[in-house]
């Protein structure tokens, strides 16, 4: 077999390949309606078309259909994993998508918008952008929107002046926190500093991705 067939066997199918008789196979196939289908091929067909999640159909997480409900997880799973930024209400989640362009499937992770702030603002300017970054929307066709992170640059390329500023931000706002530094030092302590926030970090380069890994591992 050529390297390019193997690649194409060993590929995920994309959502539009998956069939809803793939997914009833999987199913519990009592037709019970607790999902408020009126049968499982109803829900199968829903799922497929990302209109339903597994979540909706609640005995497949009873012990009798484990295994089953796991066998769907990953058939359902999105070739690009789902990476959730920041904790509690305000949590994003990114990436997750099933296809590249946008004419071939609904995106269901709108792209976030982060501001950023940087570690040499004095601190009664950081803490005015950060406030102003939370307290803004702006009505769009019957929509709110708002933004939704704030990205925080290391400047001054210190470790402890990037600490400062993470904690003078992270105490201003509940929003998700982008750590921006590319020495694995300014980052880790920018890390320690946002403890509990669960932080997108940014950027490994070519000589740190691998500190850069670690300190993602680690925080
Ligand atoms: S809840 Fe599950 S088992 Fe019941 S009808 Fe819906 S898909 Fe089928």
């Amino acid at each position: 077999m050529s390297s390019a067939a193997a690649l194409e066997t060993t590929r995920k199918k994309s959502i539009r390949e998956i069939s809803p008789i793939d997914v009833y196979k999987l199913l519990p196939k009592t037709n019970c309606g607790e999902c408020g289908e009126a049968n499982c091929m109803a829900f199968a067909t829903r799922l497929v078309n990302g209109e339903l999640v597994l979540a909706n159909c609640p005995p497949l997480h009873t012990p009798e259909y484990t295994r089953a409900g796991e066998a769907l997880s990953i058939l359902m799973a999105p070739p690009v994993r789902a990476v959730i930024i920041g904790t509690g209400d305000t949590a994003i989640t990114v990436g997750g998508k099933y296809v590249l362009w946008r004419h071939e499937f609904t995106y269901h992770n709108p792209t976030p918008i982060a501001i950023d702030v940087h570690d040499m603002m004095a601190k009664n300017e950081l803490r005015d952008r950060v406030t102003a970054i939370g307290t803004f929307s702006y009505s769009y066709i019957g929509r709110k929107l708002v933004l939704n992170a704030v990205a925080i640059r290391s400047v001054s390329k210190d470790p402890s002046t990037f600490a400062e500023t993470v904690k003078t931000v992270a105490g201003a706002t509940s929003l998700p926190l982008i750590l921006c530094a590319l020495d694995p030092a300014v980052m880790e302590a920018g890390l320690l500093a946002a403890k509990d926030r669960r932080p997108l970090i940014y950027a490994a380069m070519e000589g740190s991705w691998k500190a850069m890994a670690d300190l993602a591992l680690a925080h």
